[in-house]
């Protein structure tokens, strides 16, 4: 096993891989930019680094600087998190390059999910039901106009290298499809340096469901089971529960087994998670993450394993030690992603926290680095605390989420506490019947 890890992430993913380490009697190195030298991680890490200045272009993003902070701290491996390095496969090849361990898939892996048109192929041929759309980028109109009609409108046009929901846009007619093309383009181009485009169906009212899987080197591959992320605003997660309340124990076990067999296929390694959006009982698969995500813990609560400590083992070449027939789905967990923003303009609010009190008592966990005095800086993603909370079954989580969501105080800036209050009362979600434009019109109603 590693003695020293560093991460190279900051706020709570950082925390999130510290935790773990210390755990396993592994040493930790944070990294940081001069605007996070107060924050959570850098305090509880054995060791720290500061690695740039406040824009993470220059810090969290600044490769050469981190493999230093490797080398000078003697440290073995390196854990991405989520976000910032953790897609990078030149990243992943730099740190191998120099003789340390990156705590994921392999390169190539990356490469294959991280270009979503390759990564819809491949899922093809592993056998993954997919989206109808394009087999690859479109790049000429007419050709655009001639698959759309045939696809059917509305369409939706998305970056081969899209994320956070960014390079997308719909076009429900003919007339809107140039339209579409331009800026999805543009936005590609500007975000993520590429201007591939692909088309897909424009689902009506799907719900996403992703499906958690964990490979370690030696051919073991196991599912546990799936998260609803279905209620997001503008493309992105803001709550997520598992089990979905849609998804019966015959489509998981099913659903389960497609994908570990893709999986095996493809000689995984490390945790990963397959997506898709799901409707009239169909699964269509939409892309597959190569790192840990966001809304992870909620799959640790109903499984109790603990995904970053396997991803350690695997990395460090370990057996998971462990099969399917050991993985128990127990109870309900849902996550409640808590940002810096107002709860109705969603205008982001860093600053001081004057106030702070995390809820607590059984089955509530809070991943955050927040404390009261710190500073949240402007720089970053606004995602300041993930609650979550685990239950018997759903009503009982339901409930311990909504004294949770009472409990919790974050004072001096903005949250979306009070937008989870009111997503946690709401009939739909009690009822579980919501869809991935559910809440955009919940948002909207607001006036
Ligand atoms: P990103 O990598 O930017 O997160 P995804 O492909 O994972 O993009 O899609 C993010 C979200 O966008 C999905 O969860 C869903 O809400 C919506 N979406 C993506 N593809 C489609 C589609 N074909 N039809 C309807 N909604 C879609």
């Amino acid at each position: 096993m590693f003695e020293k890890v560093l991460i190279a992430n900051r706020g709570e993913i950082a925390l999130r891989v510290h935790r773990a380490c210390q755990e396993m009697g592994i040493r930790t190195v944070a990294v940081h930019s001069t605007a996070d030298a107060d924050a959570m991680h850098v305090r509880l890490a054995d060791e720290s680094v500061c690695i740039g200045p406040a824009p993470a272009r220059n810090s969290y993003l600044n490769i050469p600087a981190i493999i230093a902070a490797a080398e000078i701290t003697g440290a073995e491996a390196v854990h991405p998190g989520y976000g910032f390095l953790s897609e990078n496969a030149q990243f992943a090849e730099i740190v191998e390059a120099h003789g340390l361990t990156f705590i994921g898939p392999t390169p190539d892996h990356i490469r294959l999910m991280g270009d979503k048109i390759e990564a819809k192929r491949a899922a093809r041929e592993l056998g993954l039901p997919l989206v109808p759309g394009t087999d690859g980028p479109v790049t000429d109109e007419a050709e655009a106009m001639k698959i759309a009609r045939e696809i059917g409108f509305p369409v939706l046009v998305k970056a081969a290298a899209g994320g956070g929901g960014r390079g997308m846009k719909v076009a429900e007619s003919a007339e809107g499809l140039r339209e579409a093309l331009q800026t999805a383009r543009a936005e590609a181009k500007a975000a993520f340096g590429s201007d591939a485009v692909y088309l897909e169906k424009y689902l009506a009212n799907p719900r996403h469901i992703e499906i958690q899987i964990l490979c370690d080197t030696f051919g073991t591959v196991v599912h546990l089971g799936e998260r609803d992320c279905s209620l997001q605003r503008r493309h992105q997660k803001v709550l997520e529960e598992a089990p979905s309340p849609a998804i019966d124990a015959a489509d998981r076990a099913r659903m389960g087994e497609i994908v570990a067999n893709a999986m095996r296929k493809l000689g995984y390694r490390g945790v990963g998670t397959v997506e898709f959006l799901y409707e009239n009982g169909e699964f269509y698969f939409i892309e597959m993450n190569t790192r840990l995500q966001v809304e992870h813990p909620i799959t640790e609560a109903i499984t109790g394993i603990d995904l970053v400590r396997e991803q350690i083992r695997v990395a460090a070449g370990q057996p998971l030690g462990f099969t399917q027939d050991d993985v128990r789905v127990q109870g309900h967990a849902i996550e409640c992603r808590i940002n810096a923003e107002n709860s109705e303009t969603f205008a982001p609010s860093p600053g001081l926290v004057d106030t702070y009190h995390a809820p607590g008592g059984l089955g509530v966990r809070v991943d955050s680095g927040l404390y009261q005095g710190y500073r949240i800086p402007p720089y970053y993603d606004s995602l300041i605390a993930k609650l979550v909370v685990h239950g018997r079954n759903r009503n009982e989580c339901i409930m311990r989420l909504r004294r949770a969501l009472e409990e919790y105080v974050v004072g001096g800036i903005d949250t979306t506490l009070p937008l989870h209050q009111r997503i946690a009362r709401h009939p739909d979600f009690v009822d579980g019947v919501y869809d991935i434009r559910w809440l955009e019109a919940l948002v909207a109603n607001r006036g």
